[in-house]
């Protein structure tokens, strides 16, 4: 039996305790609207909090009525409360400071679960992205999806039985998983993970049927994304590119809090943009000279080893030992990662040029040697992005760095979830049958 998907945009209950104008339910456009300044209200509380009211209307363009509308709700659910005064914004003697608002961190929980090359990473997290708790799942070599997936849903489900969270309670509000690979993310199916080696995996539909919670699936570079743009470095700036890089090289954009897929999921795909026309090596899409075969965890392993097999063998983190070589006086092994900046560095300015983005986060192994890459690859973006497009500034390292993963799903979950509709999703009737 194919399980059903739950559509994500599913028309469930926008907000519970929101009456009908004139008795009759909003229009179609008319609860896009408000669910629009809903999330715009909350993303500003979440951004300056403690805020009151009127300022909140001012930095949001929402009529004062209005935000007085949406937040009483909001207060009445518990996930927003009323906490001292706002004096920002007063001139001396201006009267009484306005009541401030404050977003309640703890009124509601989230999973996220990140699906990596050799391991998945289970959060629980609050409506702040503060992580809660933290597991790790290594995979099985040769399990079948479904059967990986079953224990990915029993350790999660044991993670909130851990915290005295139950998945029924109207607290947890849902799972945000960030695949890997290919990702059809209204169907909620991973189409591709070439690590794991699965196809077409109806990721949300078999972990919504056994934890029983929506379940939203993203990219997971795209969900690091989402975290740096909500939570992290990216507050304040519209248009955002996290570069990651390990066993794969991809981005994730993010333009005005809203996840850029371009038409067939495919936009960000860097790590295939060609920059050895001839004589490049093979990669694993079947064109040559990508850029993922100069800098990929793979190539940067192999050629350290080349350069000195002690770095490499036998080596639980050769990654990690070759970073040590390059800061430590091997002159060799830096040169070779310098190489790899340089190659890094063109495709950031191409990235500049063709996006030009007002920050650009690195992930991965750009994070974790970004000591080294970052002043070689910083001065190619200067010097090769269009008018001064790209600055030192633009690029800087992943907020969450090595929890990037993680508090990236979880930030699939808690946007999907809470930001974009402050109330849990009508469940579909498998789930309530059960
Ligand atoms: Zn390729």
């Amino acid at each position: 039996m194919t399980p059903k998907v739950i559509p994500l945009h599913a028309t469930g209950v926008l907000f519970p305790n929101e009456e009908p104008v004139n008795g009759s339910p909003p229009s179609r456009q008319t609860a896009q609207i408000r669910a629009d300044n809903r999330r715009r209200l909350l993303l500003t509380l979440l951004h300056h909090q403690p805020i009151s009211r009127v300022r909140l209307a001012r930095r949001t363009g929402i009529s004062t009525a209005t935000v007085t509308q949406l937040v009483a709700p909001l207060i009445d659910e518990g996930v927003v409360a009323e906490t001292g005064t706002d004096s920002a914004g007063l001139t001396a003697g201006a009267g009484r400071k306005p009541t401030a608002l404050q977003l309640v961190a703890e009124s509601r929980y989230a999973i996220g679960i990140h699906i990596g090359a050799r391991r998945a990473q289970i959060a629980l997290g609050t409506l702040d992205a503060r992580l809660l708790d933290l597991r790790v799942v290594p995979h099985r070599t040769g399990e079948a999806a479904e059967v990986a997936i079953d224990r990915l849903a029993d350790a999660a489900l044991g993670m909130l039985a851990d915290a005295g969270l139950r998945a029924e309670s109207a607290q947890v509000i849902g799972v945000g998983v960030g695949a890997s690979g290919l990702v059809d993310s209204e169907k909620g199916v991973n189409v591709w993970a070439p690590g794991l080696e699965w196809r077409n995996v109806p990721l949300a539909a078999l972990l919504s049927q056994r934890m029983g919670l929506p379940v939203a699936v993203e990219n997971n570079v795209r969900c690091m994304a989402l975290a740096e743009a909500i939570f992290g470095a990216g507050q304040g700036k519209p248009v955002l590119a996290f570069v990651y890089a390990r066993i794969g090289v991809g981005a994730g954009l993010v333009v005005d809090s809203h996840i850029y897929r371009g038409a067939g999921y495919a936009a960000g795909e860097i790590g295939h943009w060609t920059m050895l026309p001839t004589g490049g090596e093979r990669c694993r899409c079947g064109n040559t000279g990508c850029l993922e075969t100069l800098i990929s965890e793979r190539v940067i392993v192999e050629e350290a080893a080349r350069l000195d097999p002690a770095l490499v063998d036998g080596q639980p983190e050769p990654m990690e030992s070759i970073f040590s070589a390059g800061r430590n006086g091997h002159p060799a092994v830096r040169q070779m990662l310098e190489e790899r900046a340089e190659y890094a560095g063109i495709a950031l300015a191409n990235l500049v040029n063709a996006l030009n983005p007002d920050l650009i986060v690195l992930g991965g192994l750009l994070d974790r040697g970004y000591d080294i890459f970052a002043p070689v690859l910083k001065e190619i973006v200067v010097r090769r992005s269009f008018n001064g497009a790209g600055t030192a500034e633009t690029i800087r390292r992943a907020t969450f760095g090595e929890r990037s993963g993680p508090v990236g799903a979880l930030s699939l979950a808690l946007d999907t979830f809470f930001y974009r509709q402050t109330t849990r999703r009508a469940l579909p009737a498998y789930i309530n049958a059960k």
